[in-house]
């Protein structure tokens, strides 16, 4: 059941006809962009980052469209679409099963900017994450300051119209790919720890940075430790005002958390309850075991109550506001419900999940798979998903900010 299909239903939201004719140019659009390359990798993809090279292949043609950064306002290169042209949109490519875009720039980076960025600025990166010819990272975590952020210790020190950085940063998510980092520095440690963060944009280049890899148990490579020994950066690439950053880091942090939509569970929902409806060699089919079946319709409730969040955030978003604390609910139902989601379709393939064929999940091969094709991913996605509580701030951290600032409690 897909939400906008439910009858007689007060929270119905029906389209336009406008609207409508949009989701056909759309449907038309992802039909004849999505290569069979990148439907292969984006299928194989096990978690949230697609591989550097069909990543960037989907941001040019995206770019070229003119459709790269649907919620940046037009003025700044974005599409200009209204709220619901782009929920059409994620919802669309959600159930294309279209690849993503990194995050960093066009989700992250760029809309902070937008926000807090000089003109000049503005001017210099916005261009650039829109062509991909900047990647972005983020340097926010520390080997001793995740959750709490604030308490940052990475050095920058004033020297004429420089600051000087040393320490380091890690979980840096593309690091080894990105030229570009925003990071968070610390430029005094006298007063609050919050008072004296300032936040920075860098050249990966820069003299003095080395990326190291950290590879998780599942073989990928997506993370790095980054090293700061006296790395010189102009106070001109400074947002905001020095020793004010944090207002700066949360802003960002609520474009970061509010993310995704509800599109991508309908059909991670939608190939489960495919693979439950196989028919197994004893003739029955795991859809009918009651048990299986209430986990199945408790899931799409949950799926459901994304949607409508989704929309909450997007009303507040449509009024001129930041996606605002609410993002955080979204996360931690979003992180829960992929988790969950990946946990049941490793349960419905059963010993079928557990075959170890990463040879078989690159783009262009022709090693058959053993078991059903489309669970090549179930135990890859079953580990990678086990970060998604974690990055971006862990579900517990996310449970503060809502009791505390949704909640008011
Ligand atoms: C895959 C992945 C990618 C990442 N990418 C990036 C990136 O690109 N850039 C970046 O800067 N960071 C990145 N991170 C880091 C991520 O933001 C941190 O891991 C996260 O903020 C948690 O910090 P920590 O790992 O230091 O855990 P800790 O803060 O040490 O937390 C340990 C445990 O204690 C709990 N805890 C801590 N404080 C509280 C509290 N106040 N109340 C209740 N429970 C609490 C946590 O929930 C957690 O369970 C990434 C992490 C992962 C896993």
């Amino acid at each position: 059941m897909v939400w906008h299909e439910v009858k007689g239903n007060p929270l119905d939201i029906s389209f336009s006809d406008e609207h409508e004719a949009f989701r056909g140019e759309v449907r038309a659009f992802l039909d004849s962009a999505l290569t069979g390359e990148l439907k292969e990798a984006s299928s194989f993809c096990p978690g949230i980052f697609l591989d550097y090279e069909y990543n960037m292949a989907w941001h040019k043609i995206l770019y070229e469209k003119g459709w790269v950064a649907p919620s940046w306002p037009k003025e700044h290169g974005g599409t200009g679409w209204d709220l619901m042209q782009r929920y059409i949109w994620t919802t669309e490519c959600g159930l294309a099963n279209a690849p993503g875009t990194a995050p960093m720039g066009l989700g992250m980076c760029g809309p902070m900017l937008i926000g807090h960025g000089t003109q000049e600025q503005k001017d210099f990166y916005l261009p650039r994450i829109l062509s991909g010819e900047d990647y972005w990272c983020q340097g926010y975590s520390e080997p001793t300051s995740g959750s709490d952020l604030a308490s940052l210790k990475l050095k920058a020190t004033t020297d004429g119209d420089h600051l000087v950085l040393n320490g380091s940063k890690i979980w840096t998510t593309h690091a080894h790919y990105a030229n570009r980092m925003f990071i968070l520095v610390r430029t005094d440690d006298t007063g609050k720890p919050q008072d004296g963060i300032t936040f920075l944009l860098l050249e990966m280049d820069s003299p003095g940075i080395s990326v190291e890899p950290i590879v998780f148990a599942s073989g990928t490579h997506e993370v790095n430790q980054v090293f700061f020994d006296d790395v010189r950066v102009p106070k001109t690439n400074i947002v905001g005002e020095e020793n004010k950053g944090w207002t700066v880091a949360k802003y960002l942090l609520e474009f970061e958390r509010g993310g995704g939509g509800a599109a991508r569970y309908h059909t991670a929902l939608n190939r489960l309850r495919e693979f439950a409806g196989q028919t197994d060699n004893s003739g029955t089919q795991l859809a009918e075991d009651p048990s299986f079946a209430r986990k199945l319709q408790e899931t799409a409730i949950q799926v459901e109550a994304i949607q409508y969040t989704e929309f909450r955030i997007m009303a507040a978003i449509s009024k001129g506001g930041s996606p605002g604390p609410e993002s955080s609910i979204m996360k931690n139902m979003g992180a829960d419900i992929g988790q969950h989601l990946s946990e049941l379709m490793v349960e419905a393939l059963a010993f079928y999940a557990t075959p170890h064929q990463p040879e078989a999940r690159e783009v262009g091969q022709n090693v058959p798979p053993v078991g059903p094709a489309g669970g090549l991913t179930a135990f890859p996605r079953y580990f990678n998903l086990r970060a998604s509580s974690i990055a971006g701030g862990t579900n517990e951290v996310q449970a503060n900010i809502v009791a505390k600032l949704v909640l008011g409690l």
